[in-house]
């Protein structure tokens, strides 16, 4: 596993085990040349997946792409690492089990606001406002409009609730 510091080959696994839900094994490595230190996962793979993106464009899924996705969505929010670990695992699982070696960019986008919308209702919004790529304002005060609905037991923000007030 190439050094991600220096890029040599030469690196030593330090240590190994398995997430709590064994469902991952995490490597602690060291670079022999560099002396950098990183880890990597690895986890099972059901199947190859093709994404084929708006453009007609098709390239191999990237886990750690859509994680980091899911990341920039959850930037400074309060969801424990796990949880995000999780969950973007449940989203490539069910990706697999789609059936289709093929999938397109709008069905992982789906899946990933589906998932958020039940996590974090900020990372949602923040990753719905780019995958729908919203042009007017109007389409995110709607969207937000459906949340504060879902939303019994929070408090409304100051500002939707004045809005309410005046309908
Ligand atoms: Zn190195």
């Amino acid at each position: 596993m190439r050094c991600p510091y220096c890029g040599s080959t030469n690196t030593q696994v330090k240590d190994s085990r398995p997430s709590e839900d064994h469902t991952t094994i995490r490597r602690r490595r060291v670079c022999a040349d560099c002396g950098g230190r990183y880890t990597t996962f690895e986890r099972v793979q059901l199947r190859e997946l093709t994404v084929l993106k708006r453009s007609g464009r098709r390239v191999p899924f990237d886990r750690d792409k859509l994680m980091r996705s899911v990341q920039i969505a959850l930037r400074k929010r309060p969801v424990e690492p796990e949880r995000i670990e999780r969950m973007v695992s449940g989203i490539v699982r069910r990706l697999e089990n789609m059936g289709e070696s093929e999938v397109k960019s709008e069905a992982v986008g789906r899946l990933v606001m589906e998932a958020l919308k039940a996590l974090d209702d900020v990372a949602y919004v923040r990753f719905a406002s780019v995958y729908k790529n919203f042009r007017e304002a109007k389409d995110f005060e709607a969207l937000l409009g459906e949340l504060t609905a879902a939303d019994d037991d929070e408090e409304a923000p100051p500002g939707r609730a004045a809005a309410s007030a005046e309908d």
